[in-house]
């Protein structure tokens, strides 16, 4: 037996993670499922999410959402409320209290109804980029020591 034929016998490659779609990830996480399975529920009640999977057992407690989800509804929706109030003054010119007693409710359901789905796709994303702890690494603090604390 040669050196190549034990050479053919190793493995080719290295172990290969499983896949993490990006895309197919951030829509499981707008239908608020799973990024991993895509059956599992990934909110326990209104924007508070699984800490696992109860299809896959995914790990969901590393995410970090934090403040994305609020900053890309009032981004969107302000710019589709504002861009719709201008388009509508143009075509019904009505005062602006009835424009405010229209919009502000409007606002307030649309902002409150796109919220989760917004924050489970952007837990999709994380978990897709196997970010804070999602990739199986520690994502925890380093800790912070001033080199020279007389200074
Ligand atoms: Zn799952």
């Amino acid at each position: 037996m040669s050196s190549l034929d034990t050479d053919a016998a190793a493995p080719l490659t290295a172990p290969v993670a499983p896949e993490r779609p990006l895309g197919r990830s951030i829509m499981r996480g707008l239908l608020n499922r799973c990024p991993a399975c895509g059956s599992g529920r990934l909110f326990r009640a209104y924007v508070k999410p699984v800490d696992n999977c109860a299809a896959c057992g995914e790990d969901i407690s590393p995410q970090r959402a934090d403040d994305l989800p609020p900053y890309l509804v009032i981004f969107v929706l302000g710019h589709v409320l504002v861009g719709g109030y201008m388009m509508l003054d143009l075509i019904y010119p009505a005062s602006a209290w009835a424009y405010l007693a229209v919009l502000a409710p409007l606002g307030v359901i649309s902002a409150l109804a796109s919220l989760q789905p917004i924050k489970g796709g952007v837990i999709g994303l994380q978990w897709a980029l196997k970010m804070h702890g999602f990739g199986g690494h520690d994502d925890s603090p380093e800790s912070f020591e001033p080199k020279n604390p007389a200074a």
